[in-house]
Protein backbone atom coordinates (compact mmCIF):
# COMPACT_ATOMS: atom_id res chain seq x y z
CA UNK A 1 0.00 0.00 0.00
CA UNK A 2 1.46 3.30 -0.81
CA UNK A 3 0.30 7.06 0.73
CA UNK A 4 -0.18 9.68 -1.34
CA UNK A 5 -0.33 13.69 -0.74
CA UNK A 6 -2.04 15.52 -3.71
CA UNK A 7 -0.81 18.99 -3.46
CA UNK A 8 -3.31 21.19 -6.15
CA UNK A 9 -6.17 18.49 -6.02
CA UNK A 10 -9.16 20.52 -6.94
CA UNK A 11 -6.92 21.48 -10.13
CA UNK A 12 -7.13 19.83 -13.49
CA UNK A 13 -4.09 17.66 -12.48
CA UNK A 14 -5.31 17.27 -9.18
CA UNK A 15 -8.70 16.10 -10.45
CA UNK A 16 -7.68 13.86 -12.89
CA UNK A 17 -4.67 11.96 -10.24
CA UNK A 18 -7.86 11.40 -8.11
CA UNK A 19 -9.29 9.67 -10.49
CA UNK A 20 -6.55 7.45 -11.36
CA UNK A 21 -6.25 6.79 -7.13
CA UNK A 22 -9.47 6.18 -6.49
CA UNK A 23 -9.24 3.08 -9.47
CA UNK A 24 -6.73 1.28 -7.56
CA UNK A 25 -8.07 1.75 -3.96
CA UNK A 26 -5.79 -1.87 -3.36
CA UNK A 27 -2.53 -0.17 -3.96
CA UNK A 28 -3.29 3.17 -2.90
CA UNK A 29 -4.71 5.41 0.13
CA UNK A 30 -4.59 9.30 0.14
CA UNK A 31 -2.99 10.93 2.88
CA UNK A 32 -3.44 14.51 2.22
CA UNK A 33 -5.26 16.85 -0.10
CA UNK A 34 -4.25 20.62 -0.72
CA UNK A 35 -6.27 23.43 -2.11
CA UNK A 36 -6.10 27.49 -2.30
CA UNK A 37 -9.80 27.86 -3.27
CA UNK A 38 -13.03 25.82 -3.85
CA UNK A 39 -13.20 24.55 -0.79
CA UNK A 40 -16.23 22.97 -0.85
CA UNK A 41 -14.94 20.55 -3.37
CA UNK A 42 -11.56 19.96 -1.30
CA UNK A 43 -14.18 18.49 1.46
CA UNK A 44 -15.96 16.45 -1.49
CA UNK A 45 -12.64 15.22 -2.72
CA UNK A 46 -11.47 14.55 1.18
CA UNK A 47 -14.93 12.63 2.06
CA UNK A 48 -15.02 10.40 -1.24
CA UNK A 49 -10.93 9.02 -0.79
CA UNK A 50 -10.93 9.33 3.40
CA UNK A 51 -7.83 11.81 3.25
CA UNK A 52 -6.36 12.04 6.61
CA UNK A 53 -5.16 15.45 6.39
CA UNK A 54 -5.80 18.44 4.37
CA UNK A 55 -4.23 21.98 3.90
CA UNK A 56 -6.07 25.17 3.48
CA UNK A 57 -4.59 28.63 2.39
CA UNK A 58 -5.59 30.42 5.79
CA UNK A 59 -8.12 30.39 8.85
CA UNK A 60 -11.23 31.60 7.31
CA UNK A 61 -10.71 28.55 4.18
CA UNK A 62 -10.41 26.32 7.42
CA UNK A 63 -14.02 27.24 8.96
CA UNK A 64 -15.32 26.86 5.39
CA UNK A 65 -13.92 23.34 4.93
CA UNK A 66 -15.75 22.70 8.48
CA UNK A 67 -18.91 24.01 7.45
CA UNK A 68 -18.86 22.10 4.25
CA UNK A 69 -17.62 18.63 5.69
CA UNK A 70 -20.51 16.20 5.39
CA UNK A 71 -18.61 13.40 5.06
CA UNK A 72 -19.75 9.64 6.97
CA UNK A 73 -16.37 9.31 8.92
CA UNK A 74 -13.92 11.20 11.04
CA UNK A 75 -13.41 14.88 9.56
CA UNK A 76 -9.48 14.68 8.17
CA UNK A 77 -7.45 16.68 10.38
CA UNK A 78 -7.46 20.58 9.12
CA UNK A 79 -3.67 22.01 8.40
CA UNK A 80 -3.54 25.93 7.71
CA UNK A 81 -0.94 27.63 5.39
CA UNK A 82 1.97 27.00 3.21
CA UNK A 83 4.25 26.28 6.04
CA UNK A 84 1.42 23.19 6.58
CA UNK A 85 1.94 22.51 2.99
CA UNK A 86 5.54 22.04 2.44
CA UNK A 87 5.49 20.04 5.55
CA UNK A 88 2.65 17.69 4.68
CA UNK A 89 4.97 17.10 1.48
CA UNK A 90 7.78 16.09 4.03
CA UNK A 91 5.51 14.09 6.48
CA UNK A 92 6.75 10.47 7.29
CA UNK A 93 2.40 9.78 6.67
CA UNK A 94 2.75 9.70 2.73
CA UNK A 95 5.25 8.32 0.21
CA UNK A 96 4.70 9.84 -2.97
CA UNK A 97 3.84 13.61 -3.43
CA UNK A 98 1.90 14.67 -6.61
CA UNK A 99 3.21 18.15 -7.17
CA UNK A 100 0.17 19.67 -8.88
CA UNK A 101 -0.21 23.30 -7.85
CA UNK A 102 0.06 25.89 -10.21
CA UNK A 103 3.67 28.44 -10.62
CA UNK A 104 5.83 29.03 -8.40
CA UNK A 105 3.58 29.16 -5.84
CA UNK A 106 4.25 25.01 -6.01
CA UNK A 107 7.97 25.33 -5.69
CA UNK A 108 8.26 25.13 -1.26
CA UNK A 109 6.14 22.05 -1.12
CA UNK A 110 7.62 20.22 -3.77
CA UNK A 111 11.34 21.15 -3.08
CA UNK A 112 10.33 19.68 0.10
CA UNK A 113 8.89 16.33 -0.78
CA UNK A 114 12.33 16.24 -3.23
CA UNK A 115 14.21 17.05 0.12
CA UNK A 116 12.17 14.32 2.28
CA UNK A 117 13.18 11.92 -0.26
CA UNK A 118 9.69 11.21 -1.70
CA UNK A 119 8.62 10.06 -4.64
CA UNK A 120 8.03 12.83 -6.71
CA UNK A 121 4.82 13.21 -9.31
CA UNK A 122 6.11 16.35 -10.89
CA UNK A 123 3.27 18.12 -12.83
CA UNK A 124 4.70 21.90 -11.52
CA UNK A 125 6.83 22.50 -13.96
CA UNK A 126 7.73 26.27 -12.96
CA UNK A 127 9.35 24.37 -9.68
CA UNK A 128 11.90 23.09 -12.04
CA UNK A 129 12.20 26.19 -14.17
CA UNK A 130 12.61 28.42 -11.21
CA UNK A 131 15.10 25.98 -9.32
CA UNK A 132 15.67 23.12 -11.64
CA UNK A 133 19.67 22.85 -10.63
CA UNK A 134 18.72 22.85 -6.65
CA UNK A 135 15.90 20.55 -7.46
CA UNK A 136 17.51 18.04 -9.08
CA UNK A 137 20.25 18.36 -6.56
CA UNK A 138 17.95 17.37 -3.67
CA UNK A 139 16.91 14.79 -5.39
CA UNK A 140 20.18 13.01 -6.00
CA UNK A 141 20.74 14.39 -1.98
CA UNK A 142 17.60 12.23 -0.70
CA UNK A 143 17.70 9.67 -2.61
CA UNK A 144 14.41 10.26 -3.82
CA UNK A 145 12.65 9.61 -7.06
CA UNK A 146 10.90 12.16 -9.31
CA UNK A 147 8.46 11.15 -12.10
CA UNK A 148 7.75 13.81 -15.07
CA UNK A 149 4.18 14.54 -15.19
CA UNK A 150 3.97 16.51 -17.84
CA UNK A 151 3.00 14.51 -20.76
CA UNK A 152 6.09 15.51 -23.28
CA UNK A 153 8.16 14.86 -20.06
CA UNK A 154 6.52 11.70 -19.23
CA UNK A 155 6.75 10.62 -23.35
CA UNK A 156 10.52 11.14 -22.93
CA UNK A 157 10.86 9.25 -20.22
CA UNK A 158 9.16 6.78 -21.27
CA UNK A 159 11.12 6.79 -24.57
CA UNK A 160 14.69 6.64 -22.90
CA UNK A 161 17.00 3.47 -22.23
CA UNK A 162 15.10 1.32 -19.99
CA UNK A 163 12.11 3.97 -19.33
CA UNK A 164 14.53 5.95 -17.56
CA UNK A 165 14.88 5.84 -13.82
CA UNK A 166 13.50 7.73 -11.29
CA UNK A 167 15.95 9.67 -10.14
CA UNK A 168 17.89 13.07 -11.43
CA UNK A 169 20.57 11.99 -13.68
CA UNK A 170 23.49 14.26 -13.88
CA UNK A 171 24.64 13.59 -17.20
CA UNK A 172 22.21 12.88 -20.69
CA UNK A 173 21.73 9.19 -21.16
CA UNK A 174 24.13 7.35 -23.34
CA UNK A 175 23.12 7.06 -26.93
CA UNK A 176 20.81 10.12 -26.92
CA UNK A 177 21.43 12.47 -29.75
CA UNK A 178 18.05 14.96 -29.03
CA UNK A 179 14.99 15.43 -27.15
CA UNK A 180 12.10 16.00 -29.35
CA UNK A 181 9.09 17.99 -27.56
CA UNK A 182 5.90 18.32 -29.53
CA UNK A 183 4.16 21.39 -29.05
CA UNK A 184 0.28 21.34 -30.39
CA UNK A 185 0.63 24.99 -31.38
CA UNK A 186 -2.42 25.98 -29.33
CA UNK A 187 -5.65 27.89 -30.15
CA UNK A 188 -3.84 30.50 -32.15
CA UNK A 189 -1.86 28.68 -34.72
CA UNK A 190 -3.14 29.72 -37.51
CA UNK A 191 -5.12 32.78 -36.87
CA UNK A 192 -4.39 35.80 -38.49
CA UNK A 193 -1.76 37.75 -37.15
CA UNK A 194 -3.46 41.18 -36.99
CA UNK A 195 -6.51 39.15 -35.45
CA UNK A 196 -4.36 38.43 -32.37
CA UNK A 197 -4.31 42.08 -30.46
CA UNK A 198 -7.64 41.64 -29.76
CA UNK A 199 -7.87 37.88 -28.55
CA UNK A 200 -9.87 37.18 -24.80
CA UNK A 201 -9.18 35.46 -22.37
CA UNK A 202 -11.72 32.56 -23.27
CA UNK A 203 -10.64 32.37 -26.46
CA UNK A 204 -6.94 31.83 -25.11
CA UNK A 205 -8.44 29.17 -23.31
CA UNK A 206 -10.23 27.32 -25.38
CA UNK A 207 -7.15 24.44 -26.06
CA UNK A 208 -8.17 22.48 -29.35
CA UNK A 209 -7.01 19.10 -27.67
CA UNK A 210 -6.42 19.56 -23.57
CA UNK A 211 -8.39 20.50 -20.87
CA UNK A 212 -6.27 21.99 -18.52
CA UNK A 213 -6.23 25.18 -15.85
CA UNK A 214 -6.54 28.37 -17.29
CA UNK A 215 -2.63 30.11 -16.84
CA UNK A 216 -1.45 26.76 -18.61
CA UNK A 217 -3.90 27.16 -21.32
CA UNK A 218 -2.49 30.55 -21.74
CA UNK A 219 1.17 29.71 -21.67
CA UNK A 220 -0.12 26.96 -24.49
CA UNK A 221 -1.62 29.37 -26.52
CA UNK A 222 1.09 32.12 -26.43
CA UNK A 223 4.02 28.65 -26.65
CA UNK A 224 5.48 30.34 -23.33
CA UNK A 225 4.46 26.59 -22.10
CA UNK A 226 6.41 24.65 -24.95
CA UNK A 227 9.68 27.45 -23.60
CA UNK A 228 8.88 26.42 -19.81
CA UNK A 229 8.82 22.43 -21.11
CA UNK A 230 12.35 23.18 -22.95
CA UNK A 231 13.73 24.36 -19.46
CA UNK A 232 12.25 21.53 -17.75
CA UNK A 233 13.59 18.99 -20.11
CA UNK A 234 16.58 20.54 -19.86
CA UNK A 235 17.09 19.52 -16.00
CA UNK A 236 15.09 16.37 -15.64
CA UNK A 237 16.96 14.91 -19.00
CA UNK A 238 20.57 17.35 -18.26
CA UNK A 239 20.37 18.24 -21.88
CA UNK A 240 21.98 20.83 -23.08
CA UNK A 241 20.07 23.17 -24.92
CA UNK A 242 21.55 22.67 -28.48
CA UNK A 243 20.23 19.00 -27.80
CA UNK A 244 16.54 19.73 -27.04
CA UNK A 245 14.16 20.37 -30.22
CA UNK A 246 10.69 21.79 -30.21
CA UNK A 247 8.10 20.22 -33.11
CA UNK A 248 4.59 21.83 -33.83
CA UNK A 249 2.19 18.08 -34.29
CA UNK A 250 -1.21 20.10 -34.03
CA UNK A 251 -2.88 16.59 -33.13
CA UNK A 252 -1.20 15.99 -29.96
CA UNK A 253 -1.20 12.44 -30.55
CA UNK A 254 2.59 11.91 -30.51
CA UNK A 255 3.32 13.36 -26.64
CA UNK A 256 7.33 13.83 -27.71
CA UNK A 257 10.25 11.44 -29.00
CA UNK A 258 13.89 10.70 -28.22
CA UNK A 259 16.40 10.40 -31.34
CA UNK A 260 19.47 8.24 -30.83
CA UNK A 261 22.90 8.21 -32.06
CA UNK A 262 21.92 5.22 -34.67
CA UNK A 263 19.19 7.46 -36.14
CA UNK A 264 16.39 5.99 -34.46
CA UNK A 265 13.55 8.10 -33.17
CA UNK A 266 11.30 6.80 -30.03
CA UNK A 267 8.00 8.33 -29.63
CA UNK A 268 5.45 7.99 -27.20
CA UNK A 269 1.73 8.30 -28.43
CA UNK A 270 -1.86 8.46 -26.61
CA UNK A 271 -4.78 10.07 -26.37
CA UNK A 272 -4.43 13.74 -24.76
CA UNK A 273 -5.57 12.74 -21.13
CA UNK A 274 -3.42 13.84 -18.54
CA UNK A 275 -4.61 10.71 -16.82
CA UNK A 276 -2.29 8.57 -19.16
CA UNK A 277 1.20 10.28 -18.01
CA UNK A 278 -0.41 10.08 -14.21
CA UNK A 279 -0.87 6.36 -14.09
CA UNK A 280 2.32 5.95 -15.70
CA UNK A 281 4.37 7.94 -12.55
CA UNK A 282 1.75 6.01 -10.20
CA UNK A 283 2.26 2.84 -10.93
CA UNK A 284 6.01 2.91 -12.31
CA UNK A 285 7.31 0.87 -13.35
CA UNK A 286 4.23 -1.03 -13.64
CA UNK A 287 1.73 -0.10 -16.10
CA UNK A 288 -1.73 0.38 -13.95
CA UNK A 289 -5.05 1.26 -15.62
CA UNK A 290 -5.84 4.86 -16.48
CA UNK A 291 -9.66 5.11 -17.59
CA UNK A 292 -8.18 6.40 -20.76
CA UNK A 293 -10.38 5.23 -23.66
CA UNK A 294 -7.52 3.57 -26.42
CA UNK A 295 -6.14 5.29 -29.33
CA UNK A 296 -7.90 4.73 -32.37
CA UNK A 297 -5.39 5.80 -35.17
CA UNK A 298 -7.45 5.12 -38.25
CA UNK A 299 -9.77 7.77 -36.46
CA UNK A 300 -6.80 10.21 -36.58
CA UNK A 301 -5.93 9.69 -39.86
CA UNK A 302 -3.40 11.90 -40.04
CA UNK A 303 -0.35 12.90 -37.90
CA UNK A 304 1.78 16.27 -38.93
CA UNK A 305 4.58 18.09 -38.03
CA UNK A 306 6.03 21.47 -38.79
CA UNK A 307 8.45 24.01 -37.41
CA UNK A 308 7.25 26.77 -34.53
CA UNK A 309 6.92 30.15 -35.76
CA UNK A 310 9.11 32.29 -33.57
CA UNK A 311 7.70 35.21 -34.93
CA UNK A 312 4.18 34.29 -34.56
CA UNK A 313 4.94 32.93 -30.74
CA UNK A 314 8.23 35.06 -29.76
CA UNK A 315 7.53 33.96 -26.21
CA UNK A 316 8.53 30.11 -27.16
CA UNK A 317 11.71 32.13 -28.18
CA UNK A 318 11.94 34.23 -25.01
CA UNK A 319 12.22 30.93 -23.16
CA UNK A 320 15.40 29.79 -25.17
CA UNK A 321 17.17 33.04 -24.67
CA UNK A 322 16.32 32.28 -20.76
CA UNK A 323 17.85 28.84 -20.55
CA UNK A 324 21.16 30.38 -22.54
CA UNK A 325 21.38 33.30 -20.29
CA UNK A 326 21.06 30.76 -17.01
CA UNK A 327 19.29 30.23 -13.61
CA UNK A 328 18.43 34.11 -12.65
CA UNK A 329 16.63 34.56 -16.23
CA UNK A 330 14.64 31.04 -16.17
CA UNK A 331 13.49 32.89 -12.73
CA UNK A 332 12.50 36.18 -14.05
CA UNK A 333 11.34 34.66 -17.31
CA UNK A 334 8.61 32.06 -14.93
CA UNK A 335 7.60 35.10 -12.43
CA UNK A 336 7.08 37.72 -15.55
CA UNK A 337 5.06 34.94 -17.34
CA UNK A 338 2.70 34.41 -14.02
CA UNK A 339 2.06 37.60 -13.60
CA UNK A 340 1.53 39.06 -17.26
CA UNK A 341 -0.89 36.15 -17.69
CA UNK A 342 -2.78 37.08 -14.53
CA UNK A 343 -3.07 40.50 -16.15
CA UNK A 344 -4.05 39.33 -19.14
CA UNK A 345 -6.66 36.85 -17.27
CA UNK A 346 -7.99 40.21 -15.62
CA UNK A 347 -8.10 42.08 -18.76
CA UNK A 348 -5.42 44.19 -17.82
CA UNK A 349 -2.75 43.43 -20.57
CA UNK A 350 -3.88 42.55 -24.22
CA UNK A 351 -2.51 39.30 -25.27
CA UNK A 352 -0.26 40.56 -27.45
CA UNK A 353 1.41 42.77 -24.69
CA UNK A 354 2.28 39.49 -22.51
CA UNK A 355 5.76 38.96 -24.68
CA UNK A 356 7.00 42.70 -24.22
CA UNK A 357 6.57 42.58 -20.50
CA UNK A 358 8.41 39.06 -20.26
CA UNK A 359 11.03 40.79 -22.40
CA UNK A 360 11.28 44.13 -20.28
CA UNK A 361 11.71 41.66 -16.93
CA UNK A 362 14.06 39.24 -18.84
CA UNK A 363 16.37 42.37 -19.83
CA UNK A 364 17.13 43.48 -15.97
CA UNK A 365 17.93 39.79 -14.86
CA UNK A 366 20.04 39.39 -17.80
CA UNK A 367 23.36 40.68 -16.58
CA UNK A 368 23.28 38.63 -13.26
CA UNK A 369 26.11 35.62 -13.01
CA UNK A 370 26.67 32.79 -10.79
CA UNK A 371 23.70 30.17 -9.73
CA UNK A 372 21.09 30.74 -6.82
CA UNK A 373 22.28 29.22 -3.86
CA UNK A 374 19.30 28.47 -1.67
CA UNK A 375 15.45 28.32 -1.96
CA UNK A 376 15.20 31.38 -0.79
CA UNK A 377 17.78 33.41 -3.32
CA UNK A 378 15.36 31.70 -5.57
CA UNK A 379 12.39 32.70 -4.06
CA UNK A 380 13.93 36.62 -3.71
CA UNK A 381 14.83 37.15 -7.41
CA UNK A 382 11.20 35.23 -8.06
CA UNK A 383 10.13 38.39 -5.83
CA UNK A 384 11.90 40.99 -7.74
CA UNK A 385 11.17 39.90 -11.13
CA UNK A 386 6.91 40.13 -10.10
CA UNK A 387 7.57 43.54 -8.99
CA UNK A 388 9.66 44.63 -12.32
CA UNK A 389 6.72 43.20 -14.03
CA UNK A 390 3.87 44.91 -12.20
CA UNK A 391 6.02 48.10 -12.62
CA UNK A 392 6.14 47.43 -16.77
CA UNK A 393 2.66 46.76 -16.57
CA UNK A 394 1.24 49.68 -14.80
CA UNK A 395 3.51 51.75 -17.12
CA UNK A 396 1.45 50.44 -19.99
CA UNK A 397 -1.56 51.05 -18.42
CA UNK A 398 -0.42 55.04 -17.52
CA UNK A 399 0.74 54.91 -21.17
P1 LIG B 1 -5.23 24.45 -11.98
O1 LIG B 1 -5.26 25.92 -11.96
O2 LIG B 1 -6.34 23.68 -12.58
O3 LIG B 1 -5.06 23.93 -10.47
C1 LIG B 1 -4.12 24.47 -9.59
C2 LIG B 1 -4.23 23.87 -8.19
O4 LIG B 1 -3.28 24.53 -7.36
C3 LIG B 1 -5.60 24.09 -7.53
O5 LIG B 1 -5.88 23.01 -6.68
C4 LIG B 1 -5.38 25.36 -6.71
O6 LIG B 1 -6.26 25.47 -5.59
C5 LIG B 1 -3.94 25.20 -6.26
N1 LIG B 1 -3.26 26.48 -6.06
C6 LIG B 1 -3.32 27.57 -6.86
N2 LIG B 1 -2.58 28.57 -6.36
C7 LIG B 1 -2.05 28.11 -5.20
C8 LIG B 1 -1.20 28.69 -4.19
N3 LIG B 1 -0.76 29.95 -4.28
N4 LIG B 1 -0.85 27.92 -3.13
C9 LIG B 1 -1.30 26.65 -3.02
N5 LIG B 1 -2.09 26.05 -3.93
C10 LIG B 1 -2.47 26.78 -5.00
O7 LIG B 1 -3.83 24.03 -12.65
P2 LIG B 1 -3.50 22.72 -13.50
O8 LIG B 1 -3.87 22.93 -14.90
O9 LIG B 1 -3.96 21.51 -12.78
O10 LIG B 1 -1.90 22.77 -13.46
C11 LIG B 1 -1.17 22.42 -12.31
C12 LIG B 1 0.30 22.29 -12.66
O11 LIG B 1 0.47 21.20 -13.55
C13 LIG B 1 0.87 23.52 -13.39
O12 LIG B 1 2.19 23.71 -13.00
C14 LIG B 1 0.80 23.13 -14.85
O13 LIG B 1 1.79 23.77 -15.63
C15 LIG B 1 1.08 21.63 -14.76
N6 LIG B 1 0.54 20.85 -15.87
C16 LIG B 1 -0.80 20.84 -16.09
C17 LIG B 1 -1.32 20.11 -17.16
C18 LIG B 1 -2.81 20.02 -17.39
O14 LIG B 1 -3.25 19.28 -18.26
N7 LIG B 1 -3.64 20.74 -16.67
C19 LIG B 1 -0.46 19.42 -18.02
C20 LIG B 1 0.91 19.46 -17.77
C21 LIG B 1 1.40 20.18 -16.70
MG1 LIG C 1 3.06 19.64 -21.34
Amino acid sequence: MRHIAILGATGSIGVSTLDVVLRHPDRWQVFALSAQSRIEELAAQAARCGAAVVVVPDDAARDRFRQAWAGAGAMPEVRVGAQALADTAADPGCDTVMAAIVGAAGLPSAFAAARAGKRVLLANKEALVAAGGLFMQAVRDSGGELLPIDSEHNAIFQCLPMAGAANAPAQPARGVRRLLLTASGGPFRTRALDALAAVTPDEACAHPNWSMGRKISVDSATMLNKGLEVIEAHWLFAMPPDRLAVVVHPQSVVHSMVEYDDGSVLAQLGQPDMRTPIAYGLGFPERIAAGVSPLDLARVGRLDFEEPDLERFPCLGLAWDALRLGQWACIALNAANEIAVEAFLAERLGYLEIAPVIAGTLERAAARTGVPGSLEDVLAADAEARAVTRALIAQRQAA
